[in-house]
């Protein structure tokens, strides 16, 4: 199998990120209106809105007024997310994605994951965040995950030029390698906890395959998520917990073809009782 066919999905997910990061500094540059504004709000074709949903929420507990296009393109997020697409937001969409995934390949690399665990941070944590930050914008009238995060940090730093605030970027990249595995993205980031949310019942999913597996779990190594992957050494099921990325770096490891995509089955799902 050829390097650059075990790499696809990781290729197609670069070209999609920084191909969305140039379209929206294209337009500032260039006066290209393919894809205008940024994650947090944009319109596509100068006709399509696109609005964050959780940025719209956080707006919304501020007291914020919003005009019809702005909830309609929040609607047509979690639509697509919500049906289709998971929470692919994260890996497939997200610049903070390169940094966080650049961590975690170098924490491999130097053998970080094997050394003793200093911090602890649960999982869950990223719920809290998130229902933190919409009491602190209820209070403060501001957005308040939106002044801080290092999405929105990156984003307007490719559009507009990055100055002092590429720090955060910075920090969160050294607490993935030497912190908390996918620290920022797997526990704390309240984005990700919302299209977790918003993808849980979502179509698109890894399907494993039980006898083709051997058991070598490659695939647990490199899913920032591992905890989706409970099945791997049981019987042949579905992720379909909503924290799976679908960033399929699981499938492209996977040496016995074990792992795919699929199209989540609800009715053979439900009989199995897989819908965790
Ligand atoms: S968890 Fe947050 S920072 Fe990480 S990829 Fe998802 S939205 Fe981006
Ligand atoms: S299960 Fe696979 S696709 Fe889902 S997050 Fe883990 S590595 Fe990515």
């Amino acid at each position: 199998m050829s390097r650059i066919y075990k790499m696809r999905y990781l290729l197609l997910r670069r070209f999609t990120q920084i191909g969305l990061l140039f379209l929206y500094f294209s337009a500032n540059a260039y006066g290209w209106k393919i894809l205008t504004g940024t994650l947090s709000s944009s319109t596509l074709f100068q006709t399509v809105p696109l609005a964050d949903p959780f940025a719209i929420l956080q707006m919304l507990s501020a007291g914020a007024v919003m005009g019809m296009d702005v909830f309609i393109g929040a609607a047509i997020i979690i639509l697509f997310y919500g049906i289709i697409g998971g929470r692919a937001f994260c890996s497939w969409v997200c610049p903070v994605n390169m940094v966080t995934d650049l961590a975690n390949w170098l924490r491999r690399k130097l053998l970080l994951d094997k050394a003793e665990r200093k911090v602890w941070v649960s999982r869950n944590a990223r719920y809290w965040v998130l229902v933190l930050s919409l009491i602190v914008s209820a209070i403060t009238g501001l957005a308040a995950f939106e002044l801080v995060s290092p999405i929105t940090i990156f984003n307007r730093g490719v559009i507009f030029g990055m100055g002092m605030t590429g720090g955060v970027l910075f920090a969160i990249f050294l607490f993935d390698l030497f912190g908390v595995k996918n620290g920022w993205c797997g526990h704390i980031c309240p984005l990700g906890g919302v299209y977790s949310l918003i993808g849980r019942f979502s179509l698109i999913r890894v399907r494993h395959n039980e006898p083709n597996c051997t058991l070598c779990m490659k695939c647990k190594e490199v899913c920032p998520e591992s905890e989706v992957l409970f099945m791997i050494g049981k019987k042949s099921t579905t992720v379909n917990m909503g924290e799976c990325v679908n960033c399929a770096r699981c499938i492209e490891v996977c040496d016995d073809d074990a792992l795919g995509f699929s199209i989540r089955d609800f009715a053979t799902s439900k009989a199995k009782g897989e819908n965790r």
